[in-house]
């Protein structure tokens, strides 16, 4: 692994400052080190919840308005804050982003995603969340609260290509669903 592999543009070293033209932290694959004060940062997964909300005419999927993936889907969901369970984080997520969450979420499966912005690499470990609707609780009407989305799109779930989705790892949790229902 050579330093310019490192998902992070690190020239500096946080702790004591050295760095720059002389060089900053070096980076070994997981993690980056200072040669002048020994300072280690551990490049370890975020964590990030999704929700595969399940109504009567189908899916729930967002239209991303921002880069990474723009103008494609997304499940409703986002990053865990810092002490924040991810059963909470997929709720609050989920009422930012299309104003109401399901009344129960269970968990599915996870799986890992490469996230870019600004320029780093975000390593996540994505939990997916589920919900399927009785026939009797429709989907109320849905609309993006917050600006990461254009439009909220209620998709068939065999309509979904992997293609349209901005993620992998959303795509594969729609298999592990489909797979799930059909069990
Ligand atoms: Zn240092």
């Amino acid at each position: 692994m050579r330093d310019s592999d490192s998902p992070a543009p690190f020239r500096f070293c946080p702790r004591c400052g050295s760095g720059g033209a002389t060089g900053g932290p070096s980076y070994d694959g997981k993690r980056w080190r200072c040669p002048a004060c020994g300072f280690e940062l551990f490049r370890n997964a975020a964590t990030a919840a999704g929700a595969i909300i399940h109504g009567d005419a189908g899916i729930v999927l967002l239209e991303r308005a921002i880069e990474p993936g723009v103008g494609k889907l997304g499940l409703p969901g986002g990053f865990v804050d810092t002490g924040e369970r991810a059963e909470d984080a997929i709720v609050r997520e989920c009422l930012e982003e299309i104003g109401w969450a399901p009344p129960v979420l269970r968990f599915l499966a996870t799986f890992t995603n490469v996230y870019l912005y600004g320029g780093v690499v975000y390593d996540t470990c994505d939990l997916f969340f589920y919900c399927r609707l009785p026939k009797d609780a429709p989907l109320p009407a849905l609309s993006p609260r917050d600006g990461e989305s254009s439009a909220v799109r209620v998709m068939p779930l065999a309509g979904i290509r992997p293609g349209d989705l901005a993620f992998p790892s959303a795509a594969r949790a729609l298999e592990a669903y489909t797979a799930l229902i059909r069990s």
